[in-house]
């Protein structure tokens, strides 16, 4: 078979969390123009939908599901109507997360919790809920979205909690590809660094960025589309032999 063919996901199905809005939309198109068909979970149902019919328009089928990834029984009936409609599930990114900014020594408990709930336990849950069907057919890709954070302490912004459930994803990969290499799961994460997403133009993080990019080597936020081939690698048989694994995408921040 040709590389190229290797990259192709023609046949496949996919699970992308908070596949809504952002960097979850951007991999589920990128899934989708690969061939797979591609299911959304998210908590909006308004912009899942549009997402779905972006999906649709691309020649592929679509569904979607409203749930929250901290919740075990939303993630496991989100695999369930897919296994239901579908019939399998091959791919899953675990992407759905959430981020906020206090000085550790004030940090609210509620708000420590809240971060660590979405971005840590809700990639487990779903991770576990997808790993249940795949385990049967002995094989599948999970792809959970970590961040440079999880490497790097961000400044000048103070977000503890952010940082360590990014570095509980990276372990937790490493974790579930241990266990799950003898189903023939492969799991890996993508860190990406300061993607332009909408939340870049909004105050106060707007002015943050003519810091952030005096710390990139390649002196540019990333774009959506700077992850969408990695997502796609991961997902295929191209990336067959690798599992455990972290890709950082940041424009070089993590090297300085
Ligand atoms: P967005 O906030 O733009 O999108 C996240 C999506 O996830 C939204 O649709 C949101 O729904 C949904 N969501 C949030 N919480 C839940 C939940 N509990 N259950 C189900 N869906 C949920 O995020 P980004 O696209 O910016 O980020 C996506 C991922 O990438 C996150 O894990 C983030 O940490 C990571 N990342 C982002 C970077 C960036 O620069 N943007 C850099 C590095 C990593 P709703 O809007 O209704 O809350």
């Amino acid at each position: 078979m040709s590389i190229l063919d290797r990259f192709k996901l023609d046949g496949k199905t996919a699970l992308v969390t908070g596949g809504g809005q952002g960097i979850g939309r951007g991999l589920a198109l990128a899934l989708a123009q690969a061939g797979a068909d591609v299911a959304i979970m998210d908590l909006n149902e308004e912009t899942a939908n549009k997402v779905a019919q972006e999906i649709k328009e691309i020649g592929r089928r679509s569904l979607v599901y409203i749930g929250d990834v901290t919740v075990s029984k939303d993630c496991n009936n989100a695999v369930e109507m897919i296994i239901n409609k579908w019939g399998k599930l091959d791919i899953a990114i675990n992407n759905a997360g959430i981020g906020n900014w206090f000085d550790a020594e004030n940090y609210p408990e509620e708000e420590w919790q809240k971060v660590i709930e979405v971005n840590l336990k809700g990639v487990f849950l779903c991770a576990q809920a997808e790993a249940r069907v795949m385990i049967p057919k002995k094989c599948g890709k999970i792809i959970n979205i970590a961040s440079m954070s999880g490497h790097i302490v961000n400044k000048p912004q103070n977000q503890t909690a952010y940082n360590a459930s990014k570095a509980g994803v990276i372990h937790l990969t490493r974790s579930l590809a241990a266990e799950w290499a003898k189903y023939g799961i492969r799991v890996n994460s993508i860190s990406p660094g300061y993607i332009r997403t909408p939340l870049i133009d909004s105050e106060p993080v707007k002015k943050m960025v003519p810091e952030w990019l005096k710390m990139i080597p390649l002196g540019r936020l990333g774009e959506i589309s700077d992850l969408q081939g990695i997502a796609v690698y991961l997902a295929s048989e191209a990336s067959d032999y690798m599992t455990g694994a972290d890709i950082i995408i940041d424009g070089g921040y993590t090297v300085w």
